[in-house]
């Protein structure tokens, strides 16, 4: 026996559901890592690459599952789980559901999985396809679920990205996962309305975008400042720019997208929170920008 073929059998076997772009890149880590593999995908098609690079190919899901005790889940999203496990016999297996979905749907699925005899993890991936793989890049996943699952693969699940493991509710690597996407979405709005707003003179974007990234770098000491607030129940601290004196600019940002023809959609609901926060209390002028948390709980 070669060097590589004893790695690879005391290395566990591991079955993957879902040979999409994400799911594909997690099957290329683990085969790279010496991975004994089985997968399945709807489409079978998409699994010949792999097979010739020696996956095991099961021709249903519940054949896939039957291979191997650990079970993971790449597909495109809740129902197609449901779909694709409907006829699998979960008992006494440990299912990782990487599927993107919200904090509640990873609740559902970890007491579906316990009803069905399985160990679950829920997973968040925080990486796009080519930086699996790629320690160099960053990739990690967010995992919550079964804390004797997480350490008894502890290593497997390394392999193609690192691990993050928050906490024995399932529903923990979702809200991760979405907390962190939503925080991106925002940015990306920010960024959207400055391109917007440059644009409509003859400023080069290639330009600007430098002046952009380092902005938004500088910015971001701001996070661990809000946190702080967050945690000791006081917005007053540390305060760099107040909130009256914030308020005070939204009429420059809105005179400025109106005489430049750009929408301030992207903007408005920010500042209609700032203006609220600091009508509701007059007392809240000296505070932070952290006050509009608060205004966002239901
Ligand atoms: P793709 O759209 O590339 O692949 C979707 C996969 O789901 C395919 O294998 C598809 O099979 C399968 N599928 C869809 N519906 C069904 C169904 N009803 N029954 C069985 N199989 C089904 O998606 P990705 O691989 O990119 O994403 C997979 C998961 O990873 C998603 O939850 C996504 O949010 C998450 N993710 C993706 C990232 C990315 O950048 N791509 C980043 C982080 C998370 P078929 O080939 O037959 O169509």
């Amino acid at each position: 026996m070669t060097e590589n073929a004893a790695d690879t059998v005391s290395k566990t076997p591991v079955t993957l559901l879902g040979l999409g772009a994400m799911g594909t890149a997690l099957a290329d880590a683990w085969l790279a890592a010496g991975y004994l593999l089985t997968v399945w995908n709807r489409t079978a098609a998409r699994a010949e690459p792999l097979a010739a690079r020696g996956a095991a190919v099961a021709s249903t899901a519940a054949a896939a599952v039957a291979a191997n005790r650990l079970v993971v889940v790449c597909l495109l999203d809740d129902a197609s789980v449901e779909e694709a496990l409907a006829d699998a016999d979960l008992t006494g297996k440990d299912v990782v559901n990487l599927v993107t979905g919200t904090p509640g749907e990873a609740r559902a699925r970890a007491a579906w999985a316990a009803g069905r005899g399985a160990r679950y993890l829920d997973g968040g991936i925080m990486a796009v396809p080519p930086m699996i793989g790629v320690p160099a890049a960053g990739p990690y996943v967010f995992y919550s679920g079964s804390r004797a699952l997480f350490e008894d693969h502890r290593e497997v699940l390394a392999a193609p990205a690192g691990t993050d493991y928050v906490g024995e509710d399932a529903g923990l690597a979702a809200l991760h996962d979405v907390a962190l996407l939503s925080a991106m979405y925002g940015m990306f709005a920010g960024v959207a309305h400055a391109f917007a707003l440059v644009r409509s003179e003859s400023v080069a974007p290639g330009g600007f975008a430098p002046l952009l990234t380092s902005w938004l770098t500088a910015m971001t000491g701001s996070v661990a400042a809000t946190a702080a607030q967050l945690e000791a129940g006081d917005y007053t601290r540390g305060v760099v720019s107040n909130l009256a004196m914030q308020v005070a600019g939204v009429p420059t940002f809105l005179r400025t997208a109106e005489e430049q023809g750009v929408s301030p959609e992207l903007l408005t609901p920010y500042f209609a929170l700032m203006q609220r926060r600091l009508a509701e209390d007059g007392r809240n002028g000296g505070e932070d920008l952290t006050g509009v948390i608060d205004l966002l709980r239901r």
